[in-house]
C-alpha cells in the first residue's frame, strides 16, 4: 500500500491504494497526460472551471487509468465532474456512431444517485459535458424506460443516469441489459449503501456482468459500515479523502 498526501488550497487529500497516480496540478496537463479528447476540454473551459479541485485533481487520474475509486470529498467539491470527465474519455465515441467491434452493444455507463432531482442535476452536468457529439445520455423515468422498451433503441444509449428503484423496475420488465456496462457510478454512496437502497443496488451491481467494469462509489461522508460494503464491491480500490475526516 502506497499513501500520498498532498495540500490544495484549503483542501487537505489522502490517497491510498495500490500505485495510485499522480494528481494532476492543472487540466491542462490532465489532457497532456491523458490524451483527453479536445471536445471534453473545450466544453470543461465553456464552463469557466480554471483549476481542478482537490478530489478532481486526484480522483480524476484514477478513474482514467481504469481504477476503482471511493471518493469521500464534502459537499460542493465537484464531485460529479470527478467521474463524469472520465467516464465520458474512457466511452470514446458514441456507441451509435462507432465502427469497431470491442464495444458490444448497449449500455455502457451507469450512474445511479439516491433521488430524481439529484439524477436531473447529473444528467444536466453531463449533457454541458457532452455538447458537439452525438452522445445519448438518458435520465431514466417513466417516459425515457417506455422509449427504451425497443431494443434496437436501448442498444445505442451510451448512459444512463437513474435512481436504482427505476432501474429495478426496467431490469424485472426485462427491457434492461446491463452486461455491456463497463463503468458504474455510485454517486451520495453513503445513501445508495443504506438500508433503503442497498437491496437494490446491489441487484443492479450484479447485473454489470462484464469483466472489465470499473466502479467507483462518491459521497461527502462514508459511515464505517457503508464504506466496508462499497470496499466490498470494488476491485482494489483506491481511497481519496478529502478535508478533515482523515485516517
Ligand atoms: P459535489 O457533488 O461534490 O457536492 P458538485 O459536483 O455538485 O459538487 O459541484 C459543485 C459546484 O461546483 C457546481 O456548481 C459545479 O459546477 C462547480 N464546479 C465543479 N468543478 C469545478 C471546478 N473545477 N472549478 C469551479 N467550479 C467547479
Ligand atoms: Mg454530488
Amino acid at each position: 500500500q502506497q499513501a500520498s498526501t498532498s495540500t490544495v488550497p484549503r483542501q487537505r487529500v489522502t490517497a491510498k491504494g495500490n500505485n495510485a497516480p499522480r494528481p494532476v496540478e492543472s487540466f491542462e496537463e490532465l489532457s497532456a497526460r491523458y490524451n483527453l479528447q479536445s471536445k471534453l476540454l473545450s466544453n470543461l473551459a465553456d464552463s469557466g472551471y480554471k483549476y481542478p479541485t482537490g478530489i478532481q485533481a486526484h480522483g480524476i487520474p484514477i478513474l482514467l487509468e481504469k481504477r476503482d475509486l471511493a471518493a469521500i470529498s464534502p459537499t460542493g467539491t465537484g464531485k460529479t465532474l470527478t467521474y463524469l470527465l472520465p467516464t465520458m474519455s474512457l466511452l470514446d465515441a458514441p456507441i451509435a456512431k462507432y465502427s469497431g467491434n470491442d464495444m458490444g452493444s448497449g449500455v455502457r455507463a451507469l450512474i445511479l444517485a439516491p433521488t430524481r432531482e439529484l439524477a436531473h442535476q447529473i444528467h444536466n452536468e453531463c449533457l454541458k459535458l457532452a455538447q458537439k457529439r452525438k452522445w445519448r445520455i438518458v435520465l431514466f423515468s417513466k417516459a425515457t424506460a417506455s422509449t427504451l422498451v425497443d431494443k434496437a433503441v436501448r442498444d445505442k444509449v451510451d448512459v444512463i443516469i437513474s435512481t436504482p428503484l427505476r432501474m429495478m423496475a426496467a431490469m424485472q420488465a426485462g427491457n434492461l441489459e446491463l452486461d455491456n456496462v463497463r463503468h458504474i457510478i455510485l454517486d451520495e454512496a453513503d445513501r445508495m449503501l443504506d438500508s433503503e437502497f442497498l437491496e437494490q443496488v446491489q441487484e443492479v451491481v450484479a447485473a454489470c456482468t462484464h469483466p472489465d467494469v470499473q466502479k467507483a462509489v462518491f459521497s461527502a461522508t462514508l459511515p464505517a459500515n457503508a464504506e466496508k460494503i462499497a470496499l466490498g464491491m470494488l476491485r482494489d480500490p483506491i481511497r481519496v479523502v478529502v478535508g478533515l475526516k482523515d485516517t
